[in-house]
């Protein structure tokens, strides 16, 4: 047996707060850094309240997903889900990474082309493409996901007044153990809606069909829902090419991997439950392979994984506005950081960290946003240390959604920075000013 290397012992001050009858409370680690930078710092510079992007763990776990379904599988394709998180910064880094743009809107496909993503590497998805967008993205040679007849019979006639071709897929949505059922996307597969299109879009000569596309939800704990998915696509993918002699070139799984944020109210941490990348990969992978079609005619699997890739590489930074004992004597500390800033507070249990130790007891403590409205709780209930007015502190995994669906309602919105690799600390998007909101105001004559 190895000899063991000798490691110096160290002594830790343990702050456990006041004993309960169910015991000591639970402790919370500070956390100083994110990625070797001090956020007292960061705050200093930058302003309170800060987003802060981890540059290093977006590639980290791009390598992880990669590396689970490529060593199952011979071809797959990462597509950036732009809704997740669109900051231009952001969306490079998955670029460089190997991502294409996986978009939902034209504004979405508008910045996907501005930063640099070429057309034939675009997932256009979504319910509400407009005429001029579906014409635009078969010029361009993206990949169009066709969401409902209607779409389709709108695309068929551009192509046949304009001339021109388009590559399609279609979404197809299917019964996969979770309810309620996704099925207000795309052509529903066991009521044969998603045949009927395949059929339409075959015997169209404009119309090239591609893949086969499905998002079956978002936060899906139960890895195995993927499996139903997958081998029904695959299904689908092998009557294609028994019917027509076509061989569709992808399946795209969609998103949905749940991320390592607990949800609010869950019983056990999200640490505990969530699947990892080898378990998605492994039901996914093995539905394809396993499926009649043949070796040579595998389909590459592309995944537009959002959440689970981007969540813990997002943190915000936020001060201790103040204290104060609510009539039932509860704890109640108000921070800086409101739920306008922080969406997905609505359905998470963010983790909250004082960048510092703090003493005292740890007791039950409900945190506020700053906002004049009752539904601004960033925690309705944990366990915290007392903090005083001008402390800060870190929420994290916040790196998912919230710079999509922030809400501009009584303040404006904070600076945004990227932790590189080397620690340099990079201002992705500016502070906004009380000019950037108004700018886009007109007022009347008569009001002037
Ligand atoms: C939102 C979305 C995604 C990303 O979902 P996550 O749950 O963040 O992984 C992928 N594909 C489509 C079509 C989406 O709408």
């Amino acid at each position: 047996m190895e000899k063991q290397i000798f490691e110096r012992p160290t002594i830790t001050k343990l702050n456990p707060g006041v004993p309960s009858k169910h015991g000591v409370g639970t402790v919370i680690a500070p956390m100083p850094m994110v990625d070797g930078v001090k956020v007292d710092e960061l705050l200093d510079k930058f302003g309170s309240p800060l987003y802060i992007i981890s540059e290093s763990t977006i590639r980290r776990n791009m390598d992880e997903i990669k590396r689970a379904f490529t060593v199952r599988y011979p071809k797959v394709q990462m597509a950036w889900s732009y809704k997740t998180n669109y900051l231009d910064a952001v969306c490079r880094i998955f670029l460089q990474e190997g991502s294409w743009a996986e978009v939902v809107s034209g504004f979405e496909y508008d910045k996907a082309i501005r930063n640099n993503v070429k057309g034939e590497h675009i997932l256009f998805n979504g319910p509400g493409k407009s005429a001029a967008e579906l014409e635009k993205a078969a010029r361009d040679g993206a990949y169009i996901h066709i969401d409902h007849f209607d779409e389709l019979f709108l695309l068929a006639g551009i192509c046949q007044n304009k001339n021109i071709e388009a590559r399609v897929a279609i979404r197809v949505n299917m019964d996969v153990g979770i309810y309620p059922k996704w099925d207000r996307f795309g052509f529903n597969y066991e009521n044969g809606e998603a045949w009927d299109a395949i059929n339409r879009i075959m015997a169209n000569p404009k119309l090239k069909l591609m893949g086969l596309h499905t998002h079956i939800g978002t936060y899906i704990m139960t890895a195995e829902a993927y499996r139903i998915a997958a081998t029904k696509l695959a299904e689908l993918a092998y009557n294609i090419g028994n019917k027509f002699n076509h061989h569709i070139s992808y399946i795209d799984m969609g998103g949905g991997f749940a991320s390592r944020n607990t949800l609010r109210g869950a019983y056990l941490s999200a640490d505990d439950t969530t699947p990892s990348f080898e378990e998605y990969a492994e039901v996914i992978t093995s539905a394809i392979i396993n499926s009649q079609i043949k070796p040579d005619k595998l389909p590459t699997i592309i995944l537009e994984t959002g959440r689970a890739l981007i969540d813990d590489a997002g943190y915000i930074a936020g001060t201790v506005i103040a204290n104060k004992r609510l009539s039932d004597g509860r704890r109640a500390t108000i921070i800086d950081v409101g739920v306008n800033f922080l969406f997905t507070a609505f359905w998470y249990d963010h983790k909250i960290h004082p960048t510092i130790q703090h003493s005292g007891a740890v007791e039950e403590t409900t945190i506020y946003g700053p906002l004049c409205m009752n539904i601004d709780v960033i925690r309705p209930s944990l366990m915290f240390p007392p903090m005083k007015q001008g402390d800060r502190l870190l929420i994290t995994r916040t790196g998912a959604y919230n710079n999509t669906q922030w809400m501009q309602f009584i303040a404006t919105r904070p600076n945004i920075v990227l932790i590189d690799k080397d620690r340099n600390a990079h201002i992705i998007r500016k502070a906004e000013s009380v000019e950037d909101v108004a700018n886009n105001e007109v007022i009347p004559k008569h009001l002037e």
